[in-house]
C-alpha cells in the first residue's frame, strides 16, 4: 500500500473508513472506474513524520450524531499543521489526534481555511480562537476564508472580551498576542504559501451560497483537494486532475430517494450524492477519495458502525 500511514482516519468508531466501506456498497463499484485503497490508522506513531499527513478530525454534518465531530481535515507538513474547516469539536479532536501527529497539539494550530460560513464548518472558531490560547499558542490565529469571515471573527472576538481581559490581565497572566485573530478574507486563485504548502481556493457550487470554496493544496509530496460543501461541479475535477487525495463531501442516494420533494430540493441543490460522487471521482482520476461531511439515513450509520467495528 503506497501510501500508508499518509492518511489517518481519527474520528471516532473509524467512520470515514466505515463511510467509505458504505459507499463502495451503494456505488455499485463495478461501475467504479478507480481504485480507492482504504488506508487504515497506522499502528505505530508518526511523529516527527516529513511526508505529508492527512488527518480527518471530522466527519460529521449538522446532525448531532456523537460518532461524529463536526466537518474538519488538517493538513500536515513538516510539522505545521493547516486545518480547513472547524465544526463543533475540532479542537478536541485535534487533541486527540496529536496522540499520534504532535503537529496537531491544539497550541500549535494557527493557519485554517474557511470553505463556507454555514454554521456546522464554523461553529468550532470560538474554541479555536480562545482555547488553544489558553494552552500557549504563541501568536494570533491566521484564518483565511470567503468574504464575511472577517465579519464572524470580529463579532466572536467582542462576544469573548470579557474572558480575554480575566485571561490576560488576571492571574492566568495570558499572552495578548495570543487572543487575536488575523482575518483575511480571500478569493479564488493561489491564497497561501510558505516553504511547506502552495493552498488554491476554487470557487464550489453550495446551492445559494455567495462564496463557498473548495482548497487545493500541494505539498513536496501530496497534492490534496478538499471540496467543502458542494452539489456536483466541474471546479472539482478542474482542481484535482490526478490528485493523489479527493476528500469530498457526500450524501446517500439510497436515503434520497425516500425523502420528501423539498427535501430532495434542497439535497439536490447543495450537495453531492454518492451516484453523482462515484462519476466525479472517475472524472477526477483522483488516486485515492476519502468521504467526509457524511448524510446517510440513521439505520445505514448503524451498518457503518458494524462494518468499522464488527
Ligand atoms: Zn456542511
Ligand atoms: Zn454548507
Amino acid at each position: 500500500m503506497q501510501h500508508q500511514g499518509v492518511l489517518q482516519n481519527l474520528d471516532p468508531s473509524g467512520q470515514a473508513i466505515a463511510g467509505m466501506i458504505k459507499l463502495f456498497r451503494l456505488m455499485k463499484f463495478s461501475s467504479l472506474k478507480f481504485a480507492a485503497t482504504l488506508i487504515l490508522c497506522a499502528s505505530t506513531a508518526l511523529a516527527q513524520s516529513t511526508k505529508t499527513q492527512l488527518v480527518i478530525l471530522g466527519t460529521g454534518t449538522p446532525i448531532i450524531n456523537p460518532d461524529r465531530s463536526g466537518p474538519a481535515v488538517a493538513v500536515v507538513v513538516n510539522g505545521s499543521a493547516y486545518l480547513v474547516d472547524f465544526g463543533p469539536g475540532v479542537v478536541r479532536r485535534a487533541a486527540s489526534a496529536a496522540l499520534k501527529v504532535p503537529a496537531l497539539t491544539p497550541k500549535n494550530l494557527k493557519v485554517v481555511f474557511a470553505t463556507h460560513l454555514h454554521s456546522d464548518h464554523t461553529a468550532g472558531l470560538s474554541d479555536l480562537y480562545l482555547t488553544p490560547a489558553v494552552e500557549g499558542r504563541p501568536g494570533a490565529l491566521e484564518l483565511y476564508g470567503p468574504p464575511g469571515i472577517a465579519a464572524m471573527a470580529r463579532h466572536i472576538q467582542a462576544a469573548y472580551v470579557k474572558d480575554v481581559d480575566i485571561r490576560v490581565h488576571g492571574l492566568e497572566h495570558g499572552n495578548a498576542n495570543a487572543y487575536h485573530i488575523n482575518a483575511h478574507e480571500i478569493h479564488p486563485g493561489i491564497v497561501y504559501k510558505d516553504a511547506n504548502v502552495t493552498v488554491t481556493a476554487f470557487a464550489v457550487a453550495h446551492g445559494t451560497w455567495d462564496f463557498s470554496y473548495g482548497y487545493r493544496f500541494d505539498t513536496a509530496d501530496r497534492s490534496i483537494v478538499i471540496s467543502g460543501d458542494t452539489a456536483p461541479t466541474q471546479a472539482i475535477v478542474t482542481a484535482c486532475n490526478g490528485c493523489d487525495y479527493l476528500v469530498h463531501e457526500v450524501y446517500s442516494t439510497a436515503w434520497f430517494q425516500e425523502r420528501t420533494p423539498a427535501w430532495q430540493k434542497y439535497h439536490s441543490t447543495f450537495h453531492t450524492s454518492t451516484t453523482e460522487l462515484a462519476e466525479i471521482a472517475t472524472a477526477s482520476k483522483a488516486k485515492q477519495l476519502v468521504l467526509y461531511h457524511q448524510l446517510f439515513r440513521p439505520k445505514d450509520e448503524d451498518i457503518c458502525r458494524w462494518s468499522a467495528d464488527p
